[in-house]
C-alpha cells in the first residue's frame, strides 16, 4: 500500500527557492507489468525519480535535499503549507528538454536517459502488446530510431564507469543496440539473484526477439528500488536508524513484498 502522511519542505540547491514534496509512509512497488529494461506498469508507486526542474531554469533532484521542515497531514500549519507550491518533477514529455540541457550532473543524465529509454520505448511496448494480443510473436520488430540509439549509447556510457552496474540493465542496453556478444557476455557475469531473469533474456535473444520484452513478476530478480529509495537506506544508516534501513534491505533483496516502508 502507498501512504503519504503529509509534506516536507525543501529548498532547490540553486537558487533557494521553496517547494514541498509529498512525505511517504510507505510505498507499493508492484507492477502490472514488468519489462527488460526496467519499466514496470505501475499505479502506485511515484515514477519521476525525483528529477525536478526549478523555477530559475536548474534542474535537481529533489530527494538529494535534506528537508527544512516536515508538516504531517491535518496539521495546523495546513494554511502555511498551501502557499509553498510542489516541487515541479520532469514530466515524460519534458525529458527532451532535459537531455537538450547538457546536463553534466552523472546522476541526474542517469536518471533522465533511464526514463527517456524506457518512454521511447512505450511505441514499441503497444506494438509487442498489440502482437501478443493477436497471437503474432513473429511480427515482434525493435527498430530504434536515431534519438534512442544516442540515448542508449549515452546511458550504456554513463552505467559503464559505474564500479557496480546492474549487468542485467547493461545486456538489455546492448541487445536493444545491436550488440549480441556484450549483451551475452553480461548475462554470463550475472549473479545468483538474476539468473531467472538472465536465462529468459538469453533464451529471447536466441529466439531473435529484438527489443525488450515483458517478464512474469516471478523471474524479478529483486525489486528495482529507484536512487531516492537507496539515497534514503544510506541517510538513515547514518542516522543510525537500524530498523528503517533493515525494512528497507529486505525489499532490497526481495525478501519481503514490494513494498518500501520508509518510516514517518
Ligand atoms: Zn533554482
Amino acid at each position: 500500500m502507498t501512504r503519504t502522511v503529509g509534506t516536507s519542505i525543501i529548498s532547490a540547491p540553486c537558487c533557494g527557492s521553496l517547494y514541498r514534496t509529498t512525505r511517504y509512509s510507505s510505498i507499493n512497488y508492484s507492477a502490472w507489468e514488468h519489462w527488460t529494461d526496467g519499466y514496470s506498469d505501475s499505479m502506485l508507486a511515484p515514477s519521476d525519480e525525483g528529477l525536478s526542474l526549478c523555477q530559475c531554469g536548474q534542474y535537481f533532484l529533489h530527494w538529494q535535499c535534506e528537508p527544512l521542515s516536515h508538516i504531517s497531514k491535518d496539521s495546523p500549519k495546513e494554511e502555511q503549507r498551501e502557499e509553498i507550491p510542489y516541487v515541479p518533477t520532469v514530466g515524460d514529455r519534458d525529458l527532451q528538454a532535459f537531455i537538450d540541457s547538457d546536463c553534466q550532473n552523472k546522476l541526474m543524465s542517469e536518471i533522465g536517459r533511464r526514463r527517456y529509454w524506457r518512454h521511447l520505448n512505450h511505441d514499441f511496448r503497444k506494438h509487442y502488446r498489440d502482437c501478443r494480443d493477436k497471437g503474432q510473436p513473429a511480427l515482434i520488430r525493435f527498430n530504434p530510431s536515431e534519438a534512442q540509439l544516442t540515448n542508449m549509447q549515452a546511458l550504456l556510457e554513463l552505467l559503464q564507469e559505474q564500479p557496480e552496474p546492474n549487468l542485467l540493465e547493461l545486456a538489455e542496453l546492448h541487445h536493444e543496440l545491436g550488440n549480441q556478444a556484450q549483451a551475452l557476455a553480461c548475462l554470463d557475469q550475472v549473479g545468483p539473484h538474476g539468473q531467472k531473469l538472465a536465462q529468459a533474456m538469453r533464451k529471447c535473444f536466441d529466439e531473435g526477439l529484438s527489443g525488450p520484452f515483458r517478464f512474469r513478476p516471478d523471474l524479478c530478480p529483486e525489486p528495482v528500488l529507484p536512487p531516492s529509495v537507496l539515497a534514503q537506506i544510506e541517510a538513515w544508516k547514518l542516522r543510525n536508524r537500524p530498523w528503517h534501513v533493515k525494512a528497507l534491505e529486505r525489499v532490497k533483496t526481495g525478501a519481503t513484498a514490494l513494498r518500501a516502508r520508509l518510516g514517518t
